[in-house]
């Protein structure tokens, strides 16, 4: 069994930790958190070792009624690797704490891509990641972009990705982001980042991508421009994308006319926490004209890059190769909707 710490139990880092739970090959030996919020009351609930992420602070967790297990440096230092899910640059400043006990590490997308020695897609990638000690998960977007443009390169080859991506303001628990009531282009410069940092994935892809904010937490919305270096005709392109155990196709007859109704589908589908772990591609908007595919995906921002994690622990500890490992995680989890 592969011993893996979680060091940050937020967003990110409890769905994690339910996710190697559930797989066969893996434990979770511990969670770390920085105080005795709710989180850490179900942390406790579900029977997760609970760490002190800062040591002065463990007397909080006692006065909250919580036990603590121990310092984070005797969970980092006792685990296989670290997922590390703690809010973006925090990462960069556990890294030593890491290396001082030589345990292999995930970061996740929102620390920069200089820290790692890879980013990282299960599909896209899965072999730089190998045996590396420091790896990121790409965020939620980069990992829904890779998702879709790594069958395509392979099928029919890329000239070049454009992609609008209509970003949530906030995820349902950040009751401090926004805009509650505008639609923002952010960043207002061009291209966002988003589009480099897909190239952490594809270093020879062409792309650029721009970025908006609307008041809504469910979830991003990308439209998708690919021109391929071939024609092809949108038939096939869906015959493709049904065959992507992580892309999931809305059919026309579910009637699921934005993000509203997929989370519902998602919760009525017995979904923890209403998770949807696959890009969602509404089967109807894939089109193509010559060699221009255009297409709309839905990524759920707090869950898609969960099963990533879980392939990623494989790909570090050399346990699996890519093809057995998403296959175990998607079984282990039950993607695929
Ligand atoms: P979050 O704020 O929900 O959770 C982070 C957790 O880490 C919190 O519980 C916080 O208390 C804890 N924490 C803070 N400082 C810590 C420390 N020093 N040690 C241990 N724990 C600490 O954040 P999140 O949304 O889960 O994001 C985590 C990472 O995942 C970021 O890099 C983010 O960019 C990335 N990410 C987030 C999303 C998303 O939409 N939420 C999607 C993909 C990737």
């Amino acid at each position: 069994m592969i011993k893996v710490a979680i060091n940050g139990y937020g967003t990110i880092g409890k769905r994690v930790a339910d996710a190697v739970r559930a797989q066969p090959d893996m434990e979770v030996l511990g969670v770390a958190k920085t105080r005795p919020n709710f989180e850490a009351e179900t942390a406790i609930d579900k029977g997760f070792p609970l760490y002190a992420a800062i040591e002065e602070r463990e007397d909080q967790f006692a006065a909250a009624g919580l036990d603590i297990a121990g310092p984070v440096a005797e969970l980092v230092d006792a685990a296989d690797i670290v997922v590390d899910a703690t809010p973006s640059g925090i990462g960069a400043e556990n890294k030593s704490l890491y290396e001082e006990y030589d345990t292999p590490a995930l970061y996740q997308g929102g620390e920069d891509a200089a820290l790692v020695d890879t980013s990282f897609n299960a599909r896209s990638n899965f072999g730089d990641a190998v045996d590396a000690d420091h790896v990121r998960v790409v965020s939620c977007n980069t990992t829904g972009l890779s998702r879709a443009i790594a069958p395509l390169r392979e099928a029919f080859g890329v000239e070049k990705v454009r992609a609008t991506l209509v970003r949530r303001g906030g995820d349902p628990g950040q009751t401090s982001r926004g805009p509650i009531n505008d639609i923002l282009p952010d960043p207002v410069t061009i291209p966002s980042h988003h589009g480099p940092d897909v190239e952490t994935i594809f270093d020879d892809l062409d792309i650029d991508t721009l970025g908006m904010k609307v008041p809504a937490t469910l979830m991003h919305m990308h439209s998708l421009n690919v021109t391929l270096e071939e024609a092809v005709d949108a038939a096939e392109v869906r015959d493709l994308f049904a065959d992507e155990s992580r892309l999931f196709l809305i059919p026309k007859h579910m009637s699921i006319d934005g993000s509203g109704k997929l989370k519902e589908y998602a919760l009525d589908a017995g979904r923890p926490r209403g998770d949807i772990w696959e890009n969602a591609v509404w089967e109807e908007s894939i089109s193509t004209v010559g060699r221009d595919l255009y297409l709309f995906q839905g990524i759920h921002q707090e869950s898609d890059v969960v099963p990533e994690n879980v392939d990623a622990i494989r790909a570090v500890t050399g346990s699996a190769d890519a093809e057995e490992s998403i296959q175990t995680t998607n079984e282990a989890l039950g993607i695929g909707l």
